[in-house]
């Protein structure tokens, strides 16, 4: 698995810092796993932050725990959905002092 941050960042600690989040974070979802399907469509699945109903297209998986977001809780910068998004957040004004 590719540590999502894109190449052009600087690289030294991100996979360290990728892998305390995956430690951190309980994961919600196995990797692969669909999301959770909305029994009144053949084709939708519901966000599993906003829990409002896309078809997959639209929903991506996190990389770090698994849950399906929509675009508006999708941090595309990091591949990583909004919720951890706040938690990298957090670790890098940490690591920044
Ligand atoms: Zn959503
Ligand atoms: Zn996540």
């Amino acid at each position: 698995m590719k540590w999502p941050f894109p190449s052009n960042r600087r690289k030294a600690g991100a996979p360290d810092l990728y892998h305390e989040l995956r430690e951190e974070i309980p994961e919600a979802r196995k990797q692969g796993e669909l999301p959770a399907r909305d029994s009144g469509s053949f084709s939708r699945y519901f966000c599993d932050l906003c829990n409002s109903p896309f078809t997959i297209h639209e929903l991506r998986q996190c990389s770090i725990c698994g849950r399906w977001g929509c675009k508006d809780c999708w941090t595309q910068e990091y591949y990583i959905c909004n919720s951890c998004n706040g938690i990298l957040k957090m670790h890098l004004v940490r690591s920044r002092g």
